[in-house]
């Protein structure tokens, strides 16, 4: 069956394909913006991002799919961040790098093939820049500073259909969006390109293109830019959360198709959020969860990435920690049903309802349905093998990495837990001293790359 999922552009259903000769998919996902830890909404749109991955290797072979997603290290929080904690850009920035790839393994999201930086791709941005400036799709402003002339693209708008949204709301949106930098351009729908250096970003500047002030990128041409340079001109499939849609997927395409004459992108796709009480979830509103909370409440990563995959990936989903409770014991049962199954039996087909589902569009709801029923049928007449393909797509294919043991008590779980939050974002101190409080409690703490059990020290 064909891998079918919505495309935000055309707004249909279509297959995905390679369009290279070389037959490579080539698959690129916005990332995160690495200043703090990554909220569980985030994950929601890392791990719909994950099953895809997943989907597309199956379909495709393993070695034919190229995954690229960007760590964004530079842009205004990351300085704001570096600025309060007065440390270094790049030291912030790698802490929270460490962080999200220590919550993605722990969540059992497969490594991009290529995770490229702002920073590192300062050239590439500088260059592409130039080329726009050159072609008359971009402007330098008074400061220094360089702006993108939305004017100049005739295909602005496509996307997110904001050409006619601001004829029916007048330029309000456009204004409300970029009033910050306002003076500086011509037009208040231009976006910047290149920000000239201000005070209040200290030593983070680098040499502008042509004749513009030191600075550093805007952040749409970042991906625009390592999505070219890793991926190609025409890349397969774009990705990201819905607010990602406008202005920031619209921009990218702007530049990449100003500056390569190509499309872009063949097809673009928008997951939507997780809410809290029917408000996204997100560091500004400040009602998120992260998942060493919710680690600390004795859930097993995997049972959030199962709760997470409760919804369809184009609908909201409203997280409650009963939504958790239930994932937990729906992961017990699957997980149990797979042990259960007895070897050399079933066909490779028995799971087909279960990826059907999934080549669908993602149909989360449908696929764990279709999984349901053929558990309830029973383990003994079922192939093991096709139950680990199933379990592979949705990124289930693992034991729970550290299931609350029963006989654990509950104050030693949570100081392990507080150790293995000081581990992730490097603060060996306050691990060491940590550790040291569970062996005077009679507790040894075992780690592993993706987490830790707690064993009684033997006297
Ligand atoms: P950021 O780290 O803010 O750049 O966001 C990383 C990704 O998380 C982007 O694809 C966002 O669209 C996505 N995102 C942000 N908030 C939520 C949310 N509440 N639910 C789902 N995805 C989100
Ligand atoms: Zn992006």
């Amino acid at each position: 069956m064909a891998l079918r999922l919505f495309d935000s552009l055309s707004r249909e259903l279509r297959e995905l394909k390679p369009a290279h000769a070389d037959g490579v998919f080539r698959f690129y996902n916005c990332g995160p913006t690495v200043y703090a830890p990554s909220h569980i909404g985030n994950f929601r749109t890392f791990v719909i991002n994950d099953v895809l991955r997943r989907l597309l290797e199956l379909q495709f072979g393993a070695s034919k799919v190229k995954h690229v997603r960007n760590l964004t290290d530079v842009d205004d929080k990351t300085i704001r961040r570096a600025r309060e904690e007065q440390r270094r850009l790049a030291d912030v920035t790698q802490q929270w790098t460490a962080k999200f790839h220590a919550d993605c393994d722990a969540l059992n999201c497969l490594r991009p093939h290529v995770e490229p930086t702002a920073t590192g791709h300062i050239r590439e941005q500088v260059d592409m820049i130039a080329v726009l400036m050159q072609k008359g799709n971009a402007y330098r402003a008074a400061d220094g500073s360089v702006y993108f002339k939305v004017g100049s693209f005739d295909g602005y708008g496509r996307l997110s259909r904001v050409k006619e949204r601001e004829l029916q709301l007048g330029s309000a949106l456009a204004g409300k969006v970029h009033a910050a930098d306002a003076d500086e351009k011509e037009d208040v729908s231009d976006f910047a390109l290149w920000k000239a250096w201000k005070a209040e970003d200290g030593d983070v500047k680098w040499p502008g293109p042509d004749d513009a002030a030191a600075g550093r990128p805007g952040w749409h041409i970042e991906c625009s830019a390592m999505s070219k340079k890793h991926l190609g001109d025409t890349i397969d499939l774009h990705t990201g959360g819905v607010d990602l849609l406008f202005p920031h997927h619209e921009n990218e395409i702007a530049q990449s198709e100003c500056c390569n004459g190509v499309t872009f992108s063949r097809h673009w796709y928008h997951s939507e959020h997780l809410l809290v009480d029917g408000k996204k979830m997100s560091k500004s509103l400040g009602n998120l969860y992260t998942l060493d909370e919710l680690r600390g409440k004795h859930f097993d990563p995997l049972v959030v990435r199962l709760a997470l995959l409760q919804a369809h990936p184009r609908k909201q989903l409203n997280f409650t920690l009963d939504t958790l409770h239930a994932a937990d014991r729906a992961l017990t049962t699957i997980h149990a049903f797979w042990q259960s199954i007895p070897d050399g039996k079933g066909s490779e087909r028995d799971f087909d309802s279960v990826l059907d589902a999934l080549r669908d569009d993602l149909n989360f709801p449908a696929a764990l349905g279709a999984l349901f029923t053929i558990i309830a049928r029973g383990p003994q007449h079922v192939s093991r093998a096709a139950c680990t393909a199933a379990l592979f797509a949705l990124g289930l294919d693992r034991a729970p990495i550290e299931r609350a043991k029963a006989d654990v008590p509950a104050k030693i779980k949570s100081i392990a837990e507080k150790r293995w939050a000081a581990k992730q974002v490097k603060d060996f101190a306050a691990a060491d001293a940590l550790r040291k409080e569970l062996s005077a409690a009679g507790w040894s703490m075992l780690d592993r790359k993706d987490g830790y059990s707690l064993e009684p020290v033997k006297k």
